[in-house]
C-alpha cells in the first residue's frame, strides 16, 4: 500500500477522518518546522509503537499535546492493535526499520497535507455569515 492509498482509505473512516490539527498544533509546527516535528515522529514511534510488548497498548497515544499524536490516530498509528487492524502489521514483534519509517513517512503526509488545508478560512467564514 503506498502512502497515497493509505491516506484515501482513513479519508473513508469518519472517526479517523474527524481528527484535525489545531490552531496550537499548527503553530507549533511552523515554528518548529518539518525536521524537528518528523524527529519527534521518530521517537514516539520508537519508543511507544515499536517495542514487541507495550504495557499500555491502547492508551499509549494522548489525543492531543502534540501534532505527532493527532496525526497517529487520524493515519490509525496510534497503537499496535491499530496497526494491525490497519496495516497488518502483527503485535508481540518489534516493528523493523523499515515499518517504523512507512509509520513515520505516512504521520508525516498527513501532517503536510493537513497543513496545506488551512481551516482559518473557513472559520473567518462562519464568523461573516453570522452577522
Ligand atoms: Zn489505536
Amino acid at each position: 500500500m503506498t502512502i497515497g492509498q493509505a491516506l484515501d482509505r482513513l479519508k473513508k473512516s469518519d472517526f479517523r477522518a474527524g481528527f484535525h490539527l489545531s490552531q496550537k498544533d499548527r503553530a507549533y509546527i511552523e515554528k518548529k518546522g518539518y525536521p524537528v516535528i518528523q524527529q519527534h515522529a521518530r521517537d514516539f514511534v520508537q519508543k511507544r509503537l515499536a517495542p514487541a510488548q507495550i504495557p499500555n497498548d491502547g492508551k499509549q497515544t494522548p489525543m492531543r499535546g502534540h501534532p505527532v499524536f493527532v496525526a497517529q490516530h487520524a493515519c490509525a498509528c496510534c497503537c499496535r492493535r491499530c496497526l494491525e487492524k490497519w496495516y497488518h502489521i502483527p503485535q508481540g514483534v518489534e516493528l523493523t526499520e523499515a515499518q517504523k519509517e512507512g509509520v513515520v513517512n505516512l504521520l508525516m503526509a498527513w501532517i503536510v497535507r493537513e497543513m496545506k488545508q488551512d481551516r482559518r478560512e473557513y472559520n473567518v467564514e462562519i464568523k461573516t455569515a453570522a452577522k
